[in-house]
């Protein structure tokens, strides 16, 4: 076995494989970039090698400096990880060269499945079924209408070398296509330094099903089921389950067996995953196959209790497989949400910053079985940058069934505290509380389907407002309650019962406008114990009894909340600003004062926040740099007109005037780095 492995990779995954090498007792050898000089995984390791530089180009993508840094510290193995160089077939190849293994699948193999084309080519050969579409480059826009003519619409067109959701284009028709076309070769050209591009069908609504397998370097190959990883957005992944609701074993164990004839055709050996997706008749199809570790493969460990990193080390170090088809069994049911810097409200546009607070729940198995787990690469005080991925955490939950396993996840993100940087956890917790995710009845249109005008947080119920108004009160009272007993005198709220009457006005947290429709009354007593009673309405008996949970370690508020003897849990953000109270739970966002009657009666006397009008302004709608610009001053523009793209995180993002007018002025050029909603341009009236 390995005394010592070196793992060429940054962020949770850098640490998820420190975990197993040390519980392995094998030592490890941290690399890093020059903007990681104080990061998690280089303190968890047990020795670090600067590469220098700052983007991945000059950093993790060095694999000269890698194999230098192993013969430097005498690692005797390397294992990539996923993205950078874990499915470069190069970097394989040199590794073996230099005497160091790699604790991955072989070049080959590598080389094979790294390239769209070629892999679907190989599938189809070995039997396995696949999109229907064209196995070829395409060479002019011409060549590329004229093919999706014939496979027919819609058509999806993608990088051959393409990976990460980049470099692929649906076109509903021939008008789309040289558009897509330009677009998809851009970004392939940009992001893989490789623009060829294949066009195959898109198949309408279906899930993206992947089947991870295990091979030994003796010819042994089995698999360990499904993950379906339908959630997505802008066609990667960001919550991922397995198994499947929606896979029978019969097809379950046909998808099986087309992955492993696929790995059967390389020669595959180490942990890897072949993706398909699968109609709604659960016909499956071949889209690719990743030689390497997967993002998601938590969700697999934990229903079958097998650590995939320990297992790829023991394949690398030509160990046989362990178990035999026979023994992997599911074992209850397990979730993942990726944990994201970037703004659901404004199309998940990236986001950046230092991480001011960060207090993820903790990693446990619950008095109720369930299990939360946390992959994570960054602690308080780090900075979410430019330069990597902005996946911030992966977030896991397991429990007995499907529910179990949703219920863990949704306290598990309400627990999660994170500030200074912008993230997806009010999307990921809408999410767990949909219908629709919770039917099981998900597809990769979920996210466009149920937020077709994107997302704009959620609505609470009436049920649950009256709730969360309600806590608000009590936390407003308690504070005032609590500010009167510092002082000497005793002015202590009195106890009559005009005192105890409070008004929740909830109002728009930007303007302050309040609707009086909406206001919700209550009576409200704090008894000794520091708990609540509570009536709303007032004059109605209702029995509503309100714990604050006070822990002094988590900026959560726990509260328990119990009215005719059904309690509810409440784990939810709360602060005052000024005279204002705001309210953070599961992508609900309550903004409200608590007010005695007699001053709530006057609320329609105050004045109002103006806000600035922005519509005639192009706002950038995240950091990245203005790549083209198709426009000049004094222009005339029509709806629809791609005014300027912006690239961000290697994506490119079009973005489009919304009605006819007037470029009035323009602030930025090509080649500017753009921060969030500085200004582009300006718009003045067409005539
Ligand atoms: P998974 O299928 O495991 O979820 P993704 O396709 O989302 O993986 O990609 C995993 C990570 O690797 C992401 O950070 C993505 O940006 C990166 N990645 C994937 N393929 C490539 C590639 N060909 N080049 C660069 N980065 C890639
Ligand atoms: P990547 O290498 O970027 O992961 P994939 O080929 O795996 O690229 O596709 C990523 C996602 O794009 C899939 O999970 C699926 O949601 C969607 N997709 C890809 N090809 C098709 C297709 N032909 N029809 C419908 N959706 C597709
Ligand atoms: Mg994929």
């Amino acid at each position: 076995m390995f005394k010592k492995i070196l793992i060429a990779n940054r962020g949770e995954i850098a640490c998820r494989i420190i975990h197993t090498a040390r519980k392995m007792g094998i030592a490890t050898v941290a690399v890093y970039s020059d903007a990681d000089r104080a990061a998690k995984h280089v303190q968890l390791a047990d020795e670090a090698v600067a590469l220098g530089g700052m983007t991945a180009q000059d950093s993790y993508l060095q694999a000269d400096k890698i194999i230098a840094a192993c013969h430097e510290t005498g690692a005797q193995a390397v294992h990539p990880g996923y993205g950078f160089l874990s499915e470069q077939a190069g970097f394989a190849a040199a590794l073996e060269t230099a005497d160091i293994a790699f604790i991955g699948p072989p070049a080959n193999a590598i080389a094979a499945m790294g390239d769209k084309i070629e892999s679907k080519k190989l599938a189809k050969a070995a039997g396995v079924s696949t999109v229907p579409g064209h196995i070829g480059v395409i060479a002019t826009a011409e060549e590329a209408v004229k093919i999706a003519d014939e496979i027919g619409y819609p058509v999806m067109i993608k990088a051959s070398a393409g990976g990460g959701g980049k470099g692929m284009r649906i076109a509903h028709s021939s008008g789309e296509v040289a558009d897509g076309y330009a677009t998809a070769m851009r970004e392939a050209a940009s992001s893989f330094g490789d623009d060829r591009v294949f066009i195959e069908k898109f198949i309408t609504s279906p899930r993206h099903i992947e089947i991870q397998i295990l091979a030994d370097k003796s010819g042994n190959c089995i698999h360990l089921n499904e993950r379906e990883c339908s959630i997505q957005r802008r066609n990667q992944k960001i919550i991922e389950e397995a198994p499947s609701p929606f896979l029978d074993d019969a097809t379950r164990q046909a998808m099986g067996t087309e992955a492993i004839w696929l790995a059967a055709a390389v020669d595959y050996y180490s942990a890897g995953t072949v993706e398909f997706i699968v109609d709604g008749d659960r016909n499956f199809y071949f889209l690719e196959m990743n030689t390497r570790l997967q993002v998601e493969h938590p969700v697999t460990e934990m229903i079958t209790g097998l650590d995939l990193v320990e297992e790829m080390i023991l394949i690398a170090a030509g160990k046989t497989l362990r178990h035999k088809q026979i023994d992997i069994g599911i074992h209850g049911w397990a979730m993942e949400s990726r944990l994201y810097a970037e703004d659901p409200y404004r199309n998940f546009m990236p986001a950046i910053g230092r991480l001011s607070l960060y207090r993820p729940p903790a990693e446990q198995t619950h008095d109720d079985g369930t299990i939360t787990r946390n992959d994570t690469g960054v602690g308080e005080g780090d900075v979410i940058s430019i330069y990597y991925d902005p996946m911030i955490a992966k977030l896991c939950s397991w429990g007995c069934d499907r529910n179990a396993a949703i219920g863990r996840m949704q306290t598990a993100l309400d627990a999660f505290t994170m500030r200074g940087v912008g993230h997806n956890i009010p999307f990921l917790s809408a999410v767990m509380e949909h219908d629709r995710f919770i039917s099981g009845n998900i597809t990769t249109a979920f996210i466009d389907e149920e937020y077709q005008d994107g997302f704009c947080g959620v609505t609470a119920s009436p049920a649950r407002k009256r709730h969360l108004g309600m806590i608000m009160a009590a936390a407003a009272y308690d504070e005032m309650y609590r500010l009167a007993s510092l002082e000497t005198a005793p002015t202590h709220p009195r106890h009559d019962d005009n005192s105890n009457r409070q008004i929740v006005q909830f109002a728009n947290a930007d303007t302050g406008a309040h609707d009086a429709d909406e206001d919700l009354e209550i009576g409200i007593i704090r008894a000794n114990d520091g708990s609540f009673n509570i009536t709303a309405p007032p004059e109605v008996e209702t029995n509503i009894h309100l714990v604050f949970d006070r822990d002094p370690s988590h900026p959560r508020l726990h509260v328990v909340l119990t009215e005719d003897g059904e309690t509810s849990e409440y784990l939810c953000e709360l602060w005052r600003q000024q005279d204002r109270w705001h309210l953070y739970y599961r992508g609900i966002s309550l903004c409200a004062h608590v007010r005695a009657p007699h001053i709530a009666a006057l609320a329609h006397h105050m004045k109002l926040v103006e806000r600035p009008d922005t519509s005639n302004m192009l706002l950038c709608p995240m950091p990245g740099s203005l790549i083209k610009l198709f426009v000049a001053e004094g222009e005339i523009v029509e709806a629809g007109q791609t005014l300027c793209i912006v690239e961000a995180m290697k994506m490119e993002n079009a973005l489009i005037a919304e009605k006819r007018c007037k470029i009035e002025k323009l602030f930025s050029g090509e080649g500017d780095i753009l921060s969030v909603d500085a200004t582009i341009m300006t718009f003045a009236a067409a005539d």
